[in-house]
C-alpha cells in the first residue's frame, strides 16, 4: 500500500518525557485523517514534526514516497495551521494572503481570490482581521495554509473554541477542499464527535502513543447499536438466528455474538434459543457512543 504520508517510529522526547512515542501513522491520498487525543496527548508535537516545524528525536517519515532526509524536500507540498494562525491583525484577509504569497514566492495573482473564495471570505473587503470573528480568523488561517497549492494540509484543532456556526463553516470549507481540490487533510481534535462528522480515517493517540488507526466504517461498526448475546454454544445459536431470518450478526468468540438488527426482539431470541436447547447466559442491548468508545480506549474522563 502506497501512503502519501507514513511515519516510521516517529518519536519526540523532551527531557525524559516522550511527547510522541514511536508513532507509525498511515495517511493515504484523499483521506481526511482525524487525529484524536486528549490535551497533552502529543497531537501538536506529532503534527509539527510532519510539517517540518520540529525535528524528531528518533524515527522519520515517508512523504510522497520519499523517506528521511529526502522527505524534507517535499515539505513545500505540505500546508499547515498549527496553533494560532500568524496573521497581521491590522491588515485585511486579502493583504495577509498577499504577504504570505510574496514570502513563499507565489506569483499567480488569481490565487488570492481563489483562496478567499474557497474559505468563504471573498466578501470581507476592507475589514481588518482584528475585527473578524474567531471562525473567520480560523478560515483565514486555513487559507494561509493553502498558499502555494499544497497537496497535504495539516490542521491542529481547527475547530477549537468556535461556536456551532463557526464549526459548521470550517467543516464545509474542509469538505470542499477535500472533494473539489482533492487535498488530503490531517485534522487534530480532542472531540471525537466533531471529527466523526468529517474524517474518513482515524488515529487515536494517548500519552504519545498511537493506540489505534481505523477507518470511518470500522469506527461506526464499533459504536453501532447492537444486542450482545452470551450463550453456551455460539455455533448452534447462529443456526437459530439464521432460522429467525437474522442476517446481520457477528460471532465475537465461542460464546459471544453481536446482533445488529431486530434490536427490540431480545425476548424472542432468548425463547428461540431455549427451544433449541441453547442457554442464554446474558443478553443486553448496547449502544456505545463515539465518545464512550474513545474514553474506554484511553481510560478515563474527557477533558476539553
Ligand atoms: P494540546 O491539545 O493541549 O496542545 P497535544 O495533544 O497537542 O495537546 P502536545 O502539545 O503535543 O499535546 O504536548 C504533548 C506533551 O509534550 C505534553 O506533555 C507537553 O507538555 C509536552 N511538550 C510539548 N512541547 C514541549 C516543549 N517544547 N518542551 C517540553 N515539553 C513539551
Amino acid at each position: 500500500m502506497d501512503y502519501l504520508l507514513e511515519t516510521n517510529s516517529l518519536t519526540k522526547q523532551y527531557g525524559r518525557h516522550k511527547a510522541v512515542n514511536s508513532v507509525n501513522l498511515h495517511v493515504r491520498q484523499g483521506d481526511i485523517y482525524g487525529l484524536i487525543g486528549r490535551n497533552g496527548a502529543g497531537k501538536t508535537t506529532l503534527l509539527k514534526m510532519i510539517s517540518g516545524l520540529a525535528s524528531p528525536t528518533e524515527g522519520d517519515f515517508t512523504l510522497f514516497g520519499k523517506r528521511g532526509k529526502s522527505a524534507y524536500r517535499y515539505l513545500s507540498r505540505v500546508g499547515s495551521l498549527i496553533e494560532a494562525p500568524g496573521v497581521y491583525p491590522n491588515l485585511t484577509a486579502e493583504d495577509n494572503l498577499r504577504l504570505k504569497s510574496l514570502a513563499m514566492g507565489v506569483r499567480r495573482k488569481e490565487e488570492i481570490e481563489e483562496l478567499l473564495s474557497v474559505v468563504g471570505l471573498l466578501d470581507t473587503g476592507k475589514k481588518k482581521v482584528k475585527n473578524f470573528s474567531l471562525g473567520m480568523k480560523q478560515r483565514l488561517g486555513i487559507a494561509l495554509a493553502l498558499v502555494g497549492s499544497p497537496d497535504l494540509v495539516v490542521l491542529d484543532e481547527p475547530i477549537n473554541g468556535l461556536d456551532p456556526q463557526g464549526i459548521a463553516e470550517v467543516r464545509d470549507t474542509l469538505f470542499r477542499l477535500n472533494r473539489e481540490k482533492h487535498i488530503t487533510l490531517i485534522i487534530s481534535s480532542h472531540i471525537l464527535e466533531e471529527l466523526s462528522k468529517i474524517a474518513t480515517h482515524y488515529g487515536i493517540i494517548h500519552d504519545g502513543v498511537l493506540i489505534q488507526e481505523l477507518t470511518r466504517e470500522e469506527l461506526l461498526a464499533k459504536c453501532s447499536e447492537r444486542i450482545e448475546l452470551k450463550t453456551d454454544d455460539a455455533r448452534k445459536a447462529c443456526t437459530v438466528l439464521d432460522d429467525m431470518g437474522i442476517r446481520r450478526y457477528k460471532v465475537i468468540d465461542q460464546d459471544t455474538i453481536h446482533i445488529f438488527e431486530h434490536l427490540d426482539e431480545s425476548g424472542e431470541i432468548t425463547m428461540a434459543l431455549a427451544r433449541h436447547q441453547v442457554r442464554t447466559l446474558g443478553i443486553t442491548v448496547k449502544n456505545e457512543a463515539l465518545e464512550d468508545y474513545y474514553l474506554n480506549l484511553t481510560g478515563g474522563a474527557a477533558n476539553d
